[in-house]
């Protein structure tokens, strides 16, 4: 599992780094591991939240640069990576100054003496995280648990080894000692081997439903907890009575924004009848405006995909659901002409339950359009997925929107936009899409210590 940054609009590689070895790994779960007894555990959250406020204003002062290095590394448009720099501050800003009211202790009433609930911090913590938004995975796991008083390892995926060393750097010179946040480039083996070593206490992944099965399972045999942020197929829901331009404006955004590989992007726009033919011809009109370039440059609106093999993948994905009987709207190929792994953005239709296409995650510019009768037809398709994470429902009756996110089996529904994350907003998924939160006041509560504590 070798480390390399290869730039996606040209398909070069700009740098690669070793694997640690087995001996190396043992010295830095050591210090975390000392890092974490005799020093972050002990600590107030005044002190530790001083490091993270830090952390988060150095992000700030480095934005251009961290951002150059995400586009450098998986391809996203400039502005959208300097748009995840400061998502990922704000993430650090929002537990540095919230963790202590989340974790505060919690007085029992009882009928006898006293007794009360505290959040204590459970140890050394391991992240597997991926490459599609390579700061913002990283604070989502590494700021609640690092103000909850856990130390952090962090493997993050092998196409961001620059922005992985970016963001351990960030730590270190916003103050934090050494063993607190540790960046690991580390193989799939020495993962198996961290998560059975008595000193990792629980484990959270972000990836790929695959990945996830497998460390969750490596995990489980150690009686370890973990949380699982896995993949989704977000159903983009339009009623009737919805404003079609504004469910137009989400479905581009919410399809098209990264590039398409969003966990939580709009994938299965789901359009009730009287709407469908309107929505799919402004839809496909919008699509069409999207070009390719460098997207170093601000002009360009279409960027690559994260790799050549990214590209490769979806390619095949859409000829398997042409060959299950889909019909390709638009696109369906990558871009010729250019070097980049670039995807043509695509709309399929007619789309069988029977067609692998109909259950399958498609992680780039890839629309799978559905027409239905009515709004139960719409919530039975919307449920019909294997995945269970997010999800959107435009109807300008908000009450009728509310009513119809109840009946979706996700854990996120957004009504009149496309999937949004903010600090204070829980993410995270059921079904095959995981368990677990992260973000908001649940997230720092997944890998803590509830004790009670009881006078007589
Ligand atoms: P992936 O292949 O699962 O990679 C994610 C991370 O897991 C990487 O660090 C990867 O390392 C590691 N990994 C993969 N297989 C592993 C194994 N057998 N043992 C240990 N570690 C392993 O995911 P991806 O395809 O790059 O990312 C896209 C997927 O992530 C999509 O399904 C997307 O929906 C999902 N995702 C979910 C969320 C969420 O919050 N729910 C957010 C973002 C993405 P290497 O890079 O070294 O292989």
């Amino acid at each position: 599992m070798a480390y390399q940054s290869t730039n996606p609009y040209d398909g070069k590689v700009v740098k690669s780094f070793d694997e640690i070895n087995d001996a190396e790994l043992e010295g830095k779960l050591k210090t975390a591991s000392a890092c974490f007894d005799k020093d972050w555990r002990t600590r107030s959250f005044a002190d530790r939240a001083a490091i993270v406020k830090r952390a988060a204003a150095l992000m700030r002062e480095r934005s251009q640069a961290l951002a150059e290095l995400i586009t450098l590394e998986m391809g996203k448009l400039i502005q959208q990576s300097v748009g995840e720099v400061a998502l990922s501050a704000a993430i650090l800003d929002y537990y540095a100054e919230h963790a202590e009211q989340f974790l505060a202790p919690e007085k029992l009433t009882t009928p006898k003496g006293e007794a009360m609930v505290e959040s204590s911090p459970i140890g050394v913590l391991f992240g597997v995280e991926p490459w599609n938004y390579p700061y913002y995975q990283i604070a989502r796991f590494a700021a609640p648990n690092l103000m909850a008083g856990n130390v952090v390892m962090v493997k993050h995926a092998s196409s961001v080894p620059q922005c992985a060393l970016a963001f351990e750097q960030l730590m270190t010179d916003a103050g934090a000692p050494a063993g607190a946040y540790t960046n690991l480039f580390v193989s799939k083996d020495q993962v198996a081997k961290i998560i059975d070593d008595p000193r990792i206490r629980a484990v959270a992944l972000t990836g790929s439903e695959a990945a996830g099965a497998v460390v969750a399972a490596q995990a489980g045999k150690q009686l370890k907890k973990s949380t699982m942020e896995l993949g989704g197929s977000d159903a983009f829901i339009v009623l009737e009575d919805a404003d079609l331009d504004k469910a137009v404006k989400h479905a581009v955004s919410g399809r098209m924004g990264n590039s398409g590989q969003a966990c939580t992007a709009s994938k299965r726009f789901i359009v009730v009848e009287p709407l469908a033919d309107s929505f799919l011809k402004k839809f496909q009109a919008a699509l069409e405006n999207f070009k390719p370039g460098d997207p170093m440059d601000k002009q360009t609106t279409l960027a690559p995909l994260s790799s050549a093999e990214a590209l490769k993948k979806l390619v095949e994905q859409v000829d398997g659901a042409v060959a299950g009987g889909a019909r390709v709207l638009m696109g369906g190929q990558r871009i010729e002409g250019q070097t980049g792994a670039f995807m043509q953005p695509t709309i399929l239709t007619d789309i069988s339950n029977s067609n692998p296409a109909y259950k399958e995650e498609f992680f780039g510019p890839v629309a799978l359009f559905f027409k239905v009768a009515d709004e139960d037809a719409a919530v039975a398709l919307a449920n019909d997925s294997p995945f269970g994470l997010g999800g959107s429902v435009f109807t300008q009756d908000i009450e009728r929107g509310k009513r119809v996110a109840r009946k979706i089996d996700t854990g996120m529904v957004f009504i009149n936009s496309g999937a949004v994350s903010s600090p204070e907003l829980p993410f995270g998924g059921v079904k095959n899409s995981g368990y677990g939160r992260e973000l908001s006041g649940a997230g720092i509560q997944e890998f803590v210590n509830k004790k009670l504590i009881r006078v007589s």
